[in-house]
This record gives structure tokens, C-alpha cells and sequence, in this order.
């Protein structure tokens, strides 16, 4: 199977292919489908399996083809949470680099540093936000960000999230976005508490495990 095979638009398969990827992973083919369709997925896949990719060309197709025509300001369409600023900083990265032939915006948001640097890009209006849970409370609070136009919400890592004790977080965060959206659950293993937060949150999901 190709990218092409996987009703990828152009800007995207330029950036794919200037990545040096030849072919998806297995992550990438069985979860890039449902996520076009608009379904809510939850994917059990280690990193390393190429699952970044999985959620961010789907999400960045998605939001591509379903611009406004010319808008004021930039809204939040795609919200990610992860769990660590590492891991935070290299989602917004994959995001920057496979969105380079689109004008869609990605950034990340963490704590731990300045909170002025990352207002002064928000505030400029971004489409995708990567954010860590305690700054992204943060920001919201502030009156920073707004989250009522988010269409889909990604957990990743979200066995982590969960072991970091952020699930009151986690369900605060769902409920500022739109009750309409799709969501996407990423975790490496799927213990009893991951289980029960997508039963709460995701409706009908697809299940993926790799
Ligand atoms: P991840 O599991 O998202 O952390 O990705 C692991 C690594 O695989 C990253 O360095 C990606 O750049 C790389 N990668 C993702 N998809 C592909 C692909 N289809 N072909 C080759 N490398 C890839």
C-alpha cells in the first residue's frame, strides 16, 4: 500500500515524500482511513510505530479541505494533548513539517517555561495547538485560548497522561471543546482507567491494535 492508496492530498504527499517515507506503517494504513471518515478511533501502538503520522496527515487533510473561505483570525480545529514537553515538542514538529505545503498553523504550549512567548503566537491565531495539560488549563483561564471550535481532540500517550495524574485535567479539557467532535485515543497499553476514559468520552469508537 502507498500514500497515494490512502486518498492523501497532494500538499501532503510532497511532504511526505521530501520526509523520505516510501511507504505508511501499519499504524498509519489502518488508522489514516477511519480518521478521514471522520470516526472517533482509539489506537493502542508504541511510539516508534509511526503514529504520529497517523493522526497528524489525516488531521491536517481534514482541516485543509474543510477551510472557511477567507476568515478573521485563526480558530483551534485540532487540539492534541500529550503528556511530556518532549513529546509535545516533537508532535508540533511532525505537525510543522507535514503541513509545510498547506496554510494551516501548528504550535506547542508546555510548562515549566514563559507563559509570554507562547500567548504572543496564540494570540496571532493557530489552527492546530499541541499543548501539555497544566498549560493548556492555564492558558484557558487566562482567557487566552478558546476551545469552542475545536472539531477533533487527540489524547495521545494517554496510559501516560493518565499515570501522570492528569484525568480530572483530561475530562476539564473535553468539556471546553464542542460536545460535536471527534476524538482520537492514542495509548501504548490500554489499562482500566484508559478503558474507562474512552468509554466516557469517545462515542462508537473504531479499535486499532498494533
Ligand atoms: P512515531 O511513532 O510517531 O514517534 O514515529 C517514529 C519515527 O518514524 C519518526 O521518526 C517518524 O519520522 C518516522 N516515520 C513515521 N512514518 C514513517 C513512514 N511511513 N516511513 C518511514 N518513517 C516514518
Amino acid at each position: 500500500m502507498s500514500f497515494t492508496d490512502l486518498q492523501l492530498i497532494n500538499p501532503l504527499l510532497k511532504a511526505i515524500e521530501e520526509q523520505g517515507y516510501k511507504t505508511p506503517t501499519l499504524v498509519q494504513q489502518k488508522t489514516i482511513p477511519l480518521v478521514l471518515a471522520k470516526k472517533d478511533v482509539i489506537t493502542s501502538a508504541q511510539t516508534g510505530t509511526g503514529k504520529t503520522a497517523a493522526f497528524a496527515l489525516p488531521i491536517l487533510q481534514l482541516l485543509f479541505e474543510n477551510q472557511d473561505a477567507p476568515r478573521g483570525g485563526k480558530k483551534i480545529k485540532a487540539l492534541i494533548v500529550s503528556p511530556t514537553r518532549e513529546l509535545a515538542l516533537q508532535i508540533g514538529n511532525n505537525f510543522k513539517a507535514y503541513g509545510r505545503h498547506t496554510n494551516l498553523r501548528a504550535t506547542v504550549v508546555f510548562g515549566g517555561t514563559s507563559i509570554e512567548p507562547q500567548i504572543d503566537v496564540l494570540t496571532k491565531g493557530v489552527d492546530i495547538l499541541v499543548a501539555t495539560p497544566g498549560r493548556l488549563i492555564d492558558l484557558h483561564k487566562q482567557d487566552i485560548i478558546s476551545l469552542d471550535q475545536v472539531e477533533i481532540l487527540v489524547l495521545d500517550e494517554a496510559d501516560l497522561i493518565l499515570d501522570m495524574g492528569f484525568i480530572d485535567d483530561m475530562k476539564h479539557i473535553e468539556s471546553l471543546c464542542p460536545k460535536q467532535k471527534q476524538i482520537l485515543l492514542f495509548s501504548a497499553t490500554m489499562p482500566f482507567k484508559v478503558e474507562q476514559l474512552a468509554n466516557t468520552i469517545l462515542s462508537n469508537p473504531e479499535r486499532i491494535e498494533i
